[in-house]
């Protein structure tokens, strides 16, 4: 088989890069180790910027985005007994978010890609990459049972944190920058209508709490707990019990609990590796950096670096010059560290740490009155929450 660029990976990183390459008459391959069932019921993330939403309209993907999405121009954060609304539409000139699962964003880039006759290949085994520091990359996988060999102008690696590409590239050439955090974050999807129009995050003396949503009936809620936590300890009466501990705070407002169709805890990590390139292998999204989900920002920097490599790809492609390839990584980091930045402070102001004393509790309670009462740094908040400009 032969392509021109390979693309590991169907998440929101690999999928969107095929769309786009699609669409600037670039061919493109991608193969994935899970089933199209898994990739399209996969529960992750749900906020995409401003910046996101825009992309997928252009592109003829968001339709069904704009008829089932959900507009959110706010939030909301919550400490010492009261709720501030940060309102992003009158902060940011007009700018908002959009409500809507990873994984409805991926069943329609799914459905482009197949409608436009491309190769996504599911269900792959044993995915190897090599020949990518010279002049013919090649990815080798089994598919069915048999071995098979792509070759390809370039390969994307868009495999994940735990994909191949990554661990692929010699010894010495990245650089890793890593924080793990002392917690973790407990996560249910709850058949139960959203008592929020807007998500909610709640600093608490027992810990953060997050209420969020995915649609008008099902609802999306997270505590922070241990970092080992045993989800096997954590009946659903205790979760809701524990929910309403930390969201119910303010006067007369009640969280609305049913039933919990999934329940999961997810670590918290801030992860970069510098440079994003090695030779004709491009890492992009999960497998090149992690950020902890406060700042709702792991899908959308997938979207930004494949809005970045697909541009340098059909510069490539229509003139041969390698300027905007050869600076790829560089053009990512810069963004990346931003978000990586944002991230880490949302956690860091509104989770309590194993280690912290009233001095640390004082100084997260004057930054969230600071956040909420100055417009200097409530602008801060929301231009980075609907996302900073793309270079
Ligand atoms: C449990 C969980 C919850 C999350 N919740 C949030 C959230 O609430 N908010 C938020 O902003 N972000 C969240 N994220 C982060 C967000 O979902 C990711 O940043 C986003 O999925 C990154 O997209 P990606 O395409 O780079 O990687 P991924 O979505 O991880 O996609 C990588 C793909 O590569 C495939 N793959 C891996 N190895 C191989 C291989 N060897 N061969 C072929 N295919 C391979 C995987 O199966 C996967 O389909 C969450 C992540 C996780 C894991």
């Amino acid at each position: 088989m032969r392509t021109q660029v390979g693309i590991v990976g169907a998440g929101p990183a690999g999928l969107l890069l095929s769309h786009l390459l699609h669409l600037q008459g670039i061919e493109s391959v991608v193969l994935e180790a899970r089933s199209r069932q898994h990739v399209e019921e996969r529960v992750r993330a749900g906020v995409l910027e401003q910046g996101t939403v825009d992309l997928l309209n252009e592109t003829g993907v968001g339709a069904r985005m704009m008829r089932q999405g959900l507009v959110h121009r706010g939030i909301a954060l919550q400490f010492g007994r009261k709720r501030h609304r940060i309102d992003f539409q009158e902060l940011t000139g007009g700018k908002s978010v959009m409500v809507y699962a990873q994984h409805e964003v991926l069943k329609d880039l799914i459905g482009a890609r197949i409608a436009a006759k491309g190769q996504l290949l599911f269900d792959v085994e044993d995915v190897s990459v090599s020949g990518f520091d010279g002049a013919a990359p090649k990815i080798q996988f089994r598919k069915e049972g048999s071995l098979q060999e792509l070759t390809c102008d370039f390969i994307a690696g868009c495999d994940g944190f735990h994909g191949i590409c990554r661990p692929s590239i010699p010894a010495g050439v990245l650089t890793t920058f890593e924080r793990i955090y002392p917690f973790a974050w407990l996560g249910i999807l709850a058949q139960a209508p959203p008592s929020s129009e807007e998500l909610i995050y709640a600093y608490h003396e027992r810990g953060f709490a997050l209420l969020s949503m995915r649609s008008p009936e099902i609802s999306r809620l997270y505590l922070q707990c241990e970092p080992d936590e045993d989800i096997a300890n954590w009946p659903d009466a205790q979760i809701w019990q524990e929910l309403h501990t930390r969201l119910e705070c303010i006067d007369g407002w009640k969280l609305v609990d049913g039933p919990v169709i999934q329940k999961g805890v997810t670590g918290m990590r801030s992860f970069v590796v510098e440079p994003m390139q090695y030779g004709k292998l491009f890492l992009a999204g999960d497998s090149a950096h992690i950020v902890p989900p406060t700042g709702a920002k792991g899908l959308n920097l997938a979207v930004a670096d494949i809005r970045v490599l697909s541009r340098a790809l059909k510069e490539y492609y229509a003139t041969g010059k390698t300027q905007l390839l050869d600076s790829y990584s560089a053009t990512c980091l810069r963004r990346v560290w931003k978000v990586q930045r944002f991230s880490w402070w949302m956690t860091s102001m509104l989770h309590r740490f194993s280690d912290d004393n009233a001095f640390d509790q004082r100084r997260q309670l004057a930054e969230l009155d600071y956040v909420t009462s100055s417009r200097a740094a409530s602008v801060s908040l929301a231009e980075n929450y609907v996302g900073l400009p793309m270079d």
